[in-house]
């Protein structure tokens, strides 16, 4: 259970975040996956709630935006959106490439009151 340990921790930064802010609730959460974070987002959207339960998290709602993996290569100088979470250029084919977007797992934005 990957995910619920994930999950446990962005509880407790949420909960940090709370105390820091003097607030009391995390009314709403939006976090960002990337496609090649190792984070999947179905298990997540199930472990989050188990991971709030008897929490000021608990009852947060849990938004979840998915970034493609973008690659940069550095042979056709070309950045390249791509669905298979390979190391390869899809345009040119070489591994002289970089990751521009995709090991995203962040809070994006939340709202406490
Ligand atoms: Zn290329």
């Amino acid at each position: 259970m990957h995910e619920l340990s994930l999950a446990m921790d962005l509880v407790e930064q949420l909960n940090e975040v709370l105390i820091r802010e003097k607030a009391t609730k995390v009314v709403e959460i939006n976090v960002v996956i990337g496609a090649m974070s190792g984070v999947e987002k179905v298990p997540f959207e199930f472990a989050f709630p188990e991971a709030a339960m008897n929490t000021p998290i608990e009852g947060a709602v849990l938004n979840i935006e998915e970034l493609p993996l973008i690659l940069k290569c550095s042979d056709c100088n070309q950045e390249a959106e791509t669905d298979e979470l390979i190391m390869i250029c899809p345009r040119c084919n070489s591994v002289s490439v970089e990751i521009v977007q995709g090991k995203e797992f962040l809070i994006k934005s939340m709202e406490v009151r």
